[in-house]
């Protein structure tokens, strides 16, 4: 009989850990890895063994997003059992960021992202230092993965598991939803206890088109919204199981954020003779004072993630300034 046991992976960031789920099959099966280090692949090695099974016997490890702490350790599980490793098509250039002969590529896109927002030269170079250096010590290249593209099935032995796709949190995000139980394990699309901003990606254009990841997020809300789900099981903190309500929650957030952007806009529109608009950079520090280091960039994504929606509905232009784009509200 097909069981599936999460399996509570510690993390050295501020999210203590990642819920990652080990499906007990004949095709043994693990969702989400946690990063690469001693401890995640520890603790996923222990979680098997104690059902009685080993590592060693795994056979796929499907990946809800191209995010570190869920990819991280899946290179090395590969190079262990040989588990083919499934990741959506459009975060697999996400696998391959930290090759060598990616890694000045990736670079080069942090770094472009950074002076675009407006943050000086020297403080981009430490961000993207501490970005790129994070991302490889944080994940090994894998050498082969298996793109999905949504609705797929994986077949277990009395149990089926549908691929989802809820672009969003990064264009590749996927679900995986148990229809008959009504399960949905939802990676970082839909967690309880924390709003992640969408689109922690430099790179705002996926297979030539433009990737505009806030409108996606509520296109999968929606989506989501119209599944029989009972029980969400999150990439981090509870499982629980009142899924439109943490939609209504999110999408209340997004709505707010999106006034706080639209009134300190509204304070260079009114202000007399000042400067006409603002960076990426200056409207986070605004919403996000105490912001430092890493954060910086983190919260710069989530301000792009609204000015990216509030340009294409004409209510903000942009347009190159000294030091980066310069935001402002559109006359009228
Ligand atoms: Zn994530
Ligand atoms: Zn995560």
């Amino acid at each position: 009989m097909t069981t599936i046991h999460p399996i509570k992976v510690p993390l050295p960031f501020p999210v203590k850990w990642i819920n990652c789920f080990y499906v007990r099959d004949s095709v043994p099966t693990l969702i989400d890895t946690g990063i690469h280090s001693d401890d995640c692949l520890q603790a996923v090695r222990s979680a098997i063994a104690a059902t009685g099974d080993a590592l060693e016997d795994l056979r796929r490890v499907i990946v809800t997003h191209g995010h570190v702490d869920h990819m991280g350790l899946a290179g090395e599980i590969a190079r262990i059992c040989g588990a083919e490793v499934f990741i959506h098509a459009w975060d697999e250039s996400k696998t391959t960021v930290v090759d060598p002969e990616h890694v000045s590529e990736t670079r080069r896109k942090y770094a472009l992202f950074l002076q675009e927002a407006g943050v000086p030269d020297a403080t981009a170079s430490e961000l993207v230092d501490l970005v790129v250096t994070r991302l490889e010590s944080l994940c090994r290249p894998m050498s082969h993965v298996t793109a999905l593209h949504g609705d797929e099935v994986f077949r277990f032995d009395d149990l089926d598991l549908t691929v989802v796709h809820a672009p969003g949190h990064t264009p590749g995000s996927v679900c995986l939803f148990d229809a008959r139980r009504g399960h949905l394990y939802s990676g970082d699309s839909l967690i309880e206890e924390l709003t992640f901003s969408p689109a922690t990606d430099t790179d705002g254009t996926d297979n030539g088109r433009v990737y505009q990841s806030l409108t996606e997020c509520r296109h999968t809300w929606n989506r989501l919204s119209e599944l029989n789900v009972r029980k969400v099981f999150p990439g981090h903190g509870r499982a629980y199981s009142n899924l439109r309500e943490r939609i209504q929650h999110l999408r209340a957030f997004h709505e707010h954020r999106r006034c706080e952007i639209l009134s300190v806009l509204e304070t260079r529109r009114s202000a007399q003779g000042s400067q006409s608009g603002f960076t990426r950079l200056e409207l986070a520090r605004r919403l996000f004072p105490t912001m430092k280091e890493i954060e910086v960039y983190y919260r710069i994504t989530a301000v792009r993630a609204h000015l990216e929606v509030l340009e294409a509905e004409g209510l903000v232009s942009s347009t190159p300034g000294d030091s980066g784009l310069v935001y402002s509200l559109c006359r009228g």
